[in-house]
């Protein structure tokens, strides 16, 4: 069977403004999937009101304009989505995969908040329900392009995961998974602080009968402490800065030589001439320390 046309994809969650290390995805993402004549989505991951700030989708998506980088189709919203995370959780109940629980934080405390397997929950006690996956004891593992080979054993690592959480809200690892299936998403290209998610997605999918896609992540954007950038933090916007400047520092932190980028046309001509010279197999673990 022919291999899938190539679609890959960008989804921020609309905690603040575009920063360099979401920048650094969305443009390496966007170079991964042009480089091979792919489609690229943008996915807003607005599942956790309490974490987002308002107008932070747009000023996001106004970012993306403005860098040239320019999604195929509609931008699809999580917050509408809600009817397939329900649907896939009742196939996962009813495959025996999931489970509701009443576990508590505490209740983990003594299994370094990991569960593997519910407490007694004393009577008369007033908890509300989450939904977990079952994980087994199995080591899951996936071949990364720029990390080599990564496993994890999820029971002892990791422990049932989380699928609906006991405030309602539906956890990012069940959301991610079933969009990039309904979407038909074949390369996750995103930072390498997701690394550690990607087996329990794989986990997800193969209990959902769903196809894996190829992931590859990209290196981190450390602050000078050595800490990975968090929108939430408001940590180094890039609005208001050159666009050129923008798209020369993440292009030379995905390991690629500045005398590779194109003489700057304008956003669009210049990402687009990129594509043609970007070469995956250059891109590091680790940011360049000069880019
Ligand atoms: N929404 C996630 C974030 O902004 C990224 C999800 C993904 O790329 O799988 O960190």
């Amino acid at each position: 069977m022919p291999a899938p046309p190539y679609v890959g994809r960008f989804a921020p969650s609309p905690t603040g403004p575009l920063h360099w290390g979401s920048a650094l995805a969305a443009f390496g993402s966007w170079l991964h999937a042009r480089h091979r004549g792919g489609r690229w989505l943008v996915r807003i991951e607005d599942l956790d009101p309490p974490r987002e700030r308002p107008g932070a989708a747009a000023a996001q998506l106004a970012a993306l304009q403005r860098l040239g980088l320019h999604a195929d189709g509609d931008v699809v919203q999580q917050s509408q989505r809600h009817t397939h995370y329900r649907r896939a959780l009742d196939a996962l109940l009813a495959s025996g995969h999931a489970f509701p629980c009443l576990c508590s934080r505490a209740d983990l405390a003594a299994s370094d908040g990991i569960h593997r397997a519910c407490v007694a929950v004393p009577e008369g006690a007033r908890r509300t329900r989450s939904f977990r996956l079952r994980v087994a004891d199995e080591v899951i593992g996936f071949d990364d392009p720029v990390h080599g080979r990564f496993e994890q054993n999820l029971r002892r690592e990791v422990g049932d995961v989380v699928l609906r959480r006991a405030d309602g809200l539906w956890a990012y690892q069940l959301a991610v998974v079933v969009d990039d299936a309904a979407q038909g998403v074949t390369h996750v290209v995103r930072g390498a602080d997701l690394l550690d998610s990607t087996p329990r997605q794989i986990a997800l999918q193969r209990a959902l009968g769903l196809a894996t896609p190829q992931y590859l992540h990209l290196p981190l954007w450390r602050d000078a402490e050595g800490r990975k950038l968090s929108k939430s933090d408001g940590a180094d916007a890039i609005d208001g800065l050159p666009v050129e400047t923008v798209l020369r520092r993440c292009w030379a932190s995905l390991g690629q030589p500045l005398d590779a980028w194109p003489a700057w046309q304008g956003p669009e001509a210049t990402v687009a001439a990129a594509a043609l010279a970007f070469d995956p197999a250059r891109i590091p673990r680790e940011r360049p320390p000069a880019a």
